[in-house]
């Protein structure tokens, strides 16, 4: 039988294991096995709300052990580390636990066809002091360690133990960063319901941008100021045309030699792809990511794909997309259509990735959404407010949906709906 492994169970990996295991598993049309370093799937859109504790993880974690059970595939937990292609073999580094202590020893997974959909991390451009003193928002473990350093530094506020304003540098004006912004507003307002001290104004919070505009990828300008308007009425201050240069304990250095002081900084200044890419021996960019042809298959070799944010594959005109959940869904559904047709007949011609921008939307906590919907057609419809959140949260949902199916999907939802409503709004510890 046919061996598929897919490394990466992120927002696109997802999706396309549930299509493969559903499809080929469960009918014993092929061995389909996921390889994850974690042990449970939090979709990474929402990844700014779990550091703030806005999302349960209790409710919204998915195990892949249990799902792989239920949707015809087996999961391996490890990180990949090398692949031996000559025996078409890939190998999984030693697991440990918290405590370092080694609970798998080094393993081999064979495979007949190998797919990596490993994602992104953020990207320090080589600016010191970025590793040492910045929090970032790559794996959920980083923003667990973010949650418990915010509600920490809350709590020392509140009981007086740390005077003067809380100061907060975010780097990075994309939908990460910004994001992020709104959502340490709407935890202090919070806390504050809860009656921790707090004053209305503790939070000295700057968002640092190197471009001219917040969410430069935004399509129109009108979006782009509304984030911005927004930032700046709920409490934020926006340093554009501004370069980091160093992050230190006492905050940033600019290149204009300025010092943003700040007790947090959050680095959301961009992404590249895990260096692992770079020692696989497949051909890679200078941000890691692997180079496919528009079928998602290797340069280097027709029995590995990839997909994603770790991925590039180009558009019929040559030019490649930028890492978002979007593409990630849509290559990585592409990947699984191709490899279907190819166990069905190994000399089928495969389908070429042809990007549909659906939108872009921005959820800025309770505050504003903002986005642009099909905007593939003349540039596309601008939605704000309600309609806009609908959306927003529409595409969390179909993800739900697409991992659990109808049914248990809107089961799923509607038991976070009930979990929002019952439990408190925040989740302290
Ligand atoms: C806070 C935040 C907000 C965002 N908001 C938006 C948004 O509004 N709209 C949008 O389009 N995009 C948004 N993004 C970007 C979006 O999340 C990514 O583009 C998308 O998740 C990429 O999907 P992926 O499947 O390629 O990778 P991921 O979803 O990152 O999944 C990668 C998976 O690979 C696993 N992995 C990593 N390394 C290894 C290894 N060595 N071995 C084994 N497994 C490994 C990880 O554990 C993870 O499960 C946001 C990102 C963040 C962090």
């Amino acid at each position: 039988m046919n061996k598929i492994v897919v490394i990466g169970g992120g927002a696109g990996g997802m999706e396309l294991i549930t299509k493969l295991g559903q499809q080929l598993g469960k009918k014993g049309k092929a061995e389909i096995t996921l390889v994850d370093l974690a042990s449970h799937h939090i979709w990474k859109p929402l990844l700014h709300e779990l550091a703030t504790g806005s999302l349960n993880e209790g409710t919204n974690a998915l195990d892949y052990q249990v799902h792989g059970t239920h949707n015809g595939y087996l999961f391996q937990r490890g990180a990949l580390t090398a692949i031996d292609r000559d025996n078409r073999q890939v190998i999984l580094a030693p697991l440990f636990d918290r405590h370092g202590n080694q609970v798998l020893a080094e393993r081999r997974l064979d495979y007949d066809y190998l797919v990596i959909g490993i994602g992104a991390i953020s990207n320090d451009f080589g600016i010191a002091g970025v590793k040492e003193h910045a929090y970032t928002l790559d794996l959920t473990e980083q923003a667990m360690a973010l949650r418990e350093r915010i509600q920490n530094q809350f709590m020392q506020h509140a009981s007086g133990q740390r005077t003067g304003k809380m100061k907060v540098a975010i780097v990075g004006a994309g939908a990460t960063g910004v994001e992020m912004a709104a959502e340490l507003f709407h935890m202090a307002n919070t806390l504050r319901g809860y009656g921790y001290q707090l004053e209305s104004d503790l939070l000295d919070l700057t968002v640092v941008e190197a471009s001219d505009s917040v969410m430069p990828a935004l399509p129109k300008s009108e979006l782009r100021q509304a984030v911005h308007d927004k930032l700046i009425e709920i409490g934020a201050k926006v340093a554009g045309n501004t370069q980091v240069t160093e992050v230190t304990a006492q905050g940033l250095t600019t290149k204009n030699g300025e010092l943003i002081e700040a007790d947090l900084v959050i680095w959301a200044a961009g992404v590249k792809a895990p260096e692992v890419l770079a020692t696989l021996g497949l051909e890679h960019n200078r941000a890691n990511q692997l180079l496919a042809d528009a079928s998602g298959r290797s340069l280097s070799d027709e029995r590995i794909f990839t997909f994603g944010d770790c991925a590039a594959i180009p558009q019929a005109d040559g030019s490649f997309l930028p890492p978002r959940g979007q593409t990630a869904r849509q290559m990585a559904l592409l990947v699984g259509y191709n490899l279907i047709r190819l166990l069905r007949d190994p000399e089928a011609e495969l389908d070429s990735y042809v990007y549909k921008d659906l939108g872009s939307f921005v959820n800025l906590a309770h505050y504003k959404t903002v986005g642009n919907m099909f905007s593939f057609l003349r540039g596309g419809l601008q939605v704000v407010g309600c309609p806009a959140r609908f959306v927003y949260a529409s595409l969390y949902r179909r993800h739900i949906i697409a991992l659990h199916g109808p049914i248990k999907g809107a089961l799923m939802l509607l038991l976070c709906g009930l979990s929002s409503v019952v439990r408190p709004r925040l989740k302290l510890w």
